[in-house]
């Protein structure tokens, strides 16, 4: 996590957006959109401001909150949590995952399972719990784990299998088959499952089904997820853990001191969001699929070879194509080639599997159309 002069390395978004800051470059690099979320929750927020919600909320979360994503989770997908025990509130779905890797491995002989390419805080955190990683790799064109390799890699050492569904970097929907296939083999080796699903609303085609639904795997299941996308409030950082409560418990253990607690005023904003009509959420899927598209046809015309994801903000493409053989120096050189920034995949994969990643890039898609366009009018310019 640290150079060698000892100081920290950033992570590949902070230098990636600020390669954007300086250059001018159009930012397809970081997952952020460019446009504020629904008008009645940013006014909470203000109001709960002006109204001295200033101060700790309870450890859990506000119990307002925890009751509206009880209720999210009934009405979407007929989960029944109670909210006094099955829910906490974490800063991000970040500090969940990083309060659940604590709580559920100790030290090197315990292995989390991931699917590589990984969302990057996956493998620093596991590293920062002192575990081990084993990665299971995921392949262009469809990006679904070979049920042998997954196999192979869990077994009575694995204390945890992380999923990532809708999947981020790939945008793939992770099938009914590999989603059985994690629960089968998390019952063999009693393991848990810790499932991140900050793209739940955003699965274009299929409703989304969170792996906790699956026969069997409840009670061994801790589900997060996350306000930021969902609500285009990334900078808030309100997320959630739920499940059985032994698991949520042992959560709120490591939660208490890391945070403690988080984000009052936003608390309030992000229960309003979560009771907004089914309306909302299907046309911010649908919003964000209409931009895919306009991306994927500006990257296709450019060039590359695309793999259309089925959810999330990202589009992967190959960049070999356009002579590309190392997407790291690729994405470095983009914006003074077209002005655009974007991210390798290698930045997702540990070092000794670059190889297999090295022409694959990122691109976000969770931008104004005008920008995505005009994106697309510059990469043009590239071949
Ligand atoms: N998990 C995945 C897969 C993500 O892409 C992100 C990025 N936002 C996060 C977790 C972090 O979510 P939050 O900002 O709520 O901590
Ligand atoms: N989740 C977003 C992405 O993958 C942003 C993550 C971050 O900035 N840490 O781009």
């Amino acid at each position: 996590l640290l150079s060698d002069d000892g100081a920290p390395i950033p992570t590949i978004f902070a230098e990636m957006s600020a390669l954007a800051a300086d250059t001018g470059a159009i930012n397809l690099g970081q997952g952020f959109p460019d446009e504020d979320g629904p008008e009645e929750i940013l006014q909470v927020a203000r109001r709960a401001i002006a109204d001295g919600v200033n101060q700790y909320p309870p450890g859990r979360g506000i119990l307002d909150l925890r009751q509206a994503i009880a209720d999210h989770q009934h009405r979407f997908y007929g989960i029944s949590l109670d909210p006094e025990r099955d829910v906490l509130v974490t800063a991000g779905a970040t500090e969940a995952l990083a309060a659940a890797l604590l709580a559920f491995t100790d030290g090197p002989d315990d292995e989390v399972v991931v699917f590589e390419p990984y969302y990057d805080a996956y493998a620093a955190t596991v590293a920062l719990a002192g575990a081990r990683l084993v990665p299971v790799p995921l392949r262009a064109p469809d990006f679904q784990p070979d049920l042998d390799e997954l196999r192979s890699a869990v077994s009575d050492r694995t204390r945890v299998i992380l999923v990532n569904d809708p999947h981020n970097p790939t945008g793939a929907v992770f099938s009914r088959d590999v989603l059985d296939e994690v629960v089968s083999l998390a019952h063999r080796h009693d393991a848990l499952i810790v499932t991140d699903e900050v793209y739940e609303h955003l699965a274009f085609d299929t409703p989304h089904t969170p792996i906790a639904t699956l026969p069997g795997a409840w009670e061994r299941t801790l589900t997060i997820s996350s306000g930021g996308k969902t609500f285009s409030t990334t900078g808030w950082k309100i997320g959630w853990a739920t499940g059985p409560a032994d698991l949520v418990d042992a959560v709120l253990a490591v939660k208490q001191f890391l945070t403690y607690v988080n984000g009052a005023p936003f608390q309030p904003a992000i229960a309003t969001g979560l009771r907004l009509p089914d309306a909302f959420f299907h046309g911010t899927a649908d919003t964000l699929k209409a931009k895919r598209d306009v991306l994927g046809t500006g990257l296709h015309a450019a060039g590359f070879e695309v793999f259309e994801p089925a959810g999330t903000y990202f589009t992967v493409v190959d960049a070999a194509p356009l002579g590309a053989t190392d997407a790291a120096a690729f994405c470095r050189s983009l914006p003074e080639r077209a002005g655009v920034v974007a991210i390798p995949l290698t930045a997702f994969v540990t070092s000794g599997h670059r190889s297999a990643y090295a022409t694959l890039v990122r691109f976000a898609a969770c931008k104004r159309t005008e920008v995505l366009e005009e994106a697309a009018a510059r990469l043009a310019a590239l071949s």
